[in-house]
């Protein structure tokens, strides 16, 4: 089993909804148990601005998949909440399942780069994430706490 971390997010439809439909079907997969959840949190639009806010969230998993399999089943779920991918990159979506890390991983192909390359510079991500992890040292990027103090988190907030 390895750990790994998933960042969620939505912000079409009921978003809470989702990401709570989405961490059922992740605790569903084969050969994994969800560990831990974040909270959830609100969090301005990122990419294109003018779009409605996300709700983030990320969880811990321990898994027996390889990488790629996990991906599969992540894009499954996608689809499975109606995801639908012919708008812009980082327009609204119902949900939005990203592979942060995976324990012992590294990589770099068409499909997958592991760890996610864009962890450092998020909010939306680190928030959640450090939750779960504030000690975990992202290869080639740093430890979840000083990331996350490293950037401006203002406008992001916690759910009650
Ligand atoms: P974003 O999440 O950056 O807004 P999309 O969700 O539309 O973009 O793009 C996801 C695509 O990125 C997937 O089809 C997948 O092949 C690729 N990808 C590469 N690395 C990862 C990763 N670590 N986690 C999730 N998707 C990844
Ligand atoms: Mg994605």
């Amino acid at each position: 089993m390895s750990t790994a971390y998933i960042a969620l997010g939505s912000n079409l439809g009921d978003s809470h909804q989702y990401l709570m439909d989405a961490i059922e079907a992740l605790a569903r997969l084969p050969q994994t148990r969800v560990v831990a959840r974040s909270r959830f949190y609100r969090t301005p639009p990122w990419g294109l601005l003018d779009q409605p806010p996300f709700v983030n969230a990320a969880v811990q998993i321990d898994t027996a998949l390889p990488a790629e399999a996990l991906l599969d089943a992540l894009l499954a779920i996608e689809r499975a909440a109606g995801r639908v991918r012919d708008g812009e990159r980082w327009g609204p979506r119902t949900l939005d399942l990203d592979l942060l890390y995976m324990e012992g991983v590294l990589l770099n192909d068409a499909r997958l780069t592991l760890p996610h390359p864009r962890i450092a510079e998020r909010a939306f991500v680190l928030l959640p994430l450090h939750d779960l992890a504030p000690e975990l040292v992202i290869p080639g990027q740093g430890r979840v706490a000083e990331l996350l103090a490293a950037i401006d988190h203002g406008e992001c907030e916690a759910l009650p």
